[in-house]
């Protein structure tokens, strides 16, 4: 089956031909663990896995990299302010290394609540600063750098095609210094560090020694210098937020293709922002966000927001409200009611899935069609109501599909002894529904939560899960 993908550098949608028949590597940008990922950093990952597990349905092999950015990544794109490892570790009075430790293991732990599979390769920048000092290197001998007081800088104009992701219009704001903060040193606008110095009179926690002077890498530096070394000069598709168009992915393309000669990836895959539905944009710097925990501390599976994500295109922007959760909430357990009755229905074994049946057909086709997640739930839906088809085949196809969704469709609702007082507190709130008290049950709701237990309304009444392992 023919996949297509958008593709940001040529604009439109193009047939993915990958380097190595059924074979694709991708790349995808990671976080920066100076704080907690928010769940607008979170709807990318689920998008990129929505990409891998899409392509692994439909018979791709998969090698995707992704990179923990620990060091150099400045409060300002453009190169200037702190670090925002050495700034986090200052706001928490821990060593940069432990706060790159701990908000490194609290993304993987909201990674997985999410249900993102694994990526193949992990790689933290500081791992590699040797690969990022040699990319520096072969720029040098291709005559790309200069020195100046703070580091050593890529010089812009010595690419012809500086700039072609993010598209003309925006070079040139860029060069005329309008989006980037104007450093009096540097040559052009849009020149960025690869190699910054630590100042003559700071000690970073992070620095390294190099041929021009002890300091620390850029932070596009880090990207290119990882994707080629686990997936080769070309990679097939990268990815990131749409964010990164414009500055990172645009510097990662420079300075990998001057030094190479080649085309650094000939897919570039951008996710649209998660937006707050009231207070417009969501980010890390400006504080006050919302994180995976958000949800079970209100009284939702996790799951339900990666739902919420699927319910709307990767190349649309998505806004956040609580209602929005509520409602994929529901419909999330409205599809798992649905798959486990078919699985109480279907006794002996399950038939191997109908791979020429027409909703499967359509399934893939969704998937194919630059991943279309939502068209995709909705075959998944119509399938599983629609009586023509033989229980056991949509059983089957269930199972297929949440392959791709990972959505948790089967699991057993975690049952077992609850202490007295808990037990007390859901009749309280059955009650409460009952009376259509939905303020008083959606208090309850929340106290269960905090005590871990997390509850879901189903058809056949309320049933409970334990939240926390
Ligand atoms: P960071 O940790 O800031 O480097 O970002 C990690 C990933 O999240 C990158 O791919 C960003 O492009 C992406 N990202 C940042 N903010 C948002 C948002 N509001 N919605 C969706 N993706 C985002
Ligand atoms: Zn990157």
């Amino acid at each position: 089956m023919d996949f297509t993908l958008y593709n940001t550098l040529t604009r439109r949608k193009e047939l993915f031909k990958p380097l190595r028949p059924g074979m694709a590597g991708i790349y995808t940008c990671g976080p920066t663990v100076y704080l907690y990922a928010h769940i607008g950093n979170m709807r990318t990952y689920v998008f990129e896995d929505g990409l891998v597990r899409s392509l692994k349905f439909l018979g791709f092999g998969v090698k995707r990299v992704m990179n923990i950015t620990d060091v150099g990544h400045l409060v300002s794109d453009a190169d200037t302010g702190e670090d925002k490892m050495e700034l986090g570790a200052r706001r928490e009075g821990k060593s940069a290394w432990d706060i790159a430790k701990f908000y490194t293991e609290a993304f993987f732990k909201d990674f997985k609540a999410l249900n993102c599979l694994m990526p193949e390769v992990l790689c933290p920048a500081t791992d590699y600063i040797k690969e990022m000092t040699d990319l520096v290197a072969a720029l040098e001998k291709k005559g790309f750098t200069y020195r100046i007081a703070d580091g050593i800088y890529f010089d812009t104009a010595k690419l012809p095609d500086y700039g072609k992701l993010a598209g003309k219009s925006h070079i040139e704001g860029i060069r005329e210094g309008a989006r980037v903060e104007v450093n009096a040193e540097k040559r052009n606008p849009a020149d960025f560090a690869l190699w910054k110095f630590s100042a003559p009179e700071e000690k970073r926690q992070m620095e390294w020694p190099s041929p021009w002077g002890t300091g620390f890498p850029g932070w596009h530096l880090e990207c290119s210098a990882m994707a080629m070394r686990h997936l080769g000069e070309t990679i097939d598709i990268h990815c990131g937020g749409e964010d990164h168009v414009a500055v990172h992915h645009t510097n990662e393309i420079a300075q990998s293709e001057a030094a190479t000669g080649k085309p650094f990836a000939n897919y570039w895959l951008h996710g649209r922002f998660l937006i707050m539905g009231d207070t417009g944009k969501m980010s890390k710097s400006a504080g006050g966000f919302l994180t995976v925990s958000s949800l079970p501390e209100k009284g939702y599976d996790p799951l339900a927001y990666r739902y919420y994500c699927f319910q709307t295109h990767y190349r649309k922007q998505l806004e956040f409200t609580w209602t929005g959760v509520e409602a994929a909430a529901r419909g999330l357990d409205g599809l798992r009611s649905l798959a486990g009755r078919l699985k109480e229905e279907v006794a002996g074994p399950v038939p191997a899935a109908d791979r020429g049946a027409k909703y499967f057909q359509d399934f893939s086709l969704a998937l194919a069609d630059d991943v279309n997640l939502p068209e995709a739930m909705a075959v998944l839906w119509e399938t599983l109501k629609d009586h023509s088809i033989p229980a056991p085949r949509r059983l089957a196809f269930a199972l297929a599909a949440e392959e791709v969704l990972a959505l948790d469709l089967f699991a057993e609702k975690k049952g077992g002894e609850l202490p007295a007082e808990l037990s007390a507190l859901i009749k309280e709130r059955e009650a409460a529904r009952k009376a259509k008290d939905f303020k008083r049950s959606d208090e309850l709701r929340k106290a269960l939560s905090d005590k871990g237990v997390l509850i879901e309304d189903t058809p056949k009444g309320t049933t409970w899960k334990h939240t926390r392992g």
